[in-house]
């Protein structure tokens, strides 16, 4: 596993890990950017259809159960 990858709960859909950002992303949920080196997660509604999209930490739903 890569460095600055953590691991959390599995849930599946790349919503699984929190990733060290390499660039500035905006989060899909409330638009707030997710600055280089900031935890980010990935969402994706359907993993085989969508591509995956940034979710910044804070809508990060399955780290507040
Ligand atoms: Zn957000």
């Amino acid at each position: 596993m890569a460095k600055g990858i953590i691991r959390l709960k599995d849930k599946g859909y790349g919503s699984d890990h929190l990733l060290r950002a390499l660039k500035d992303y905006t989060c899909i949920k409330c638009e707030k950017d997710i600055r280089k080196y900031e935890l980010y997660a990935r969402y994706s509604v359907n993993k085989y259809k969508e591509p995956f999209q940034p979710v910044c930490k804070d809508c990060a739903w399955w780290l507040k159960t």
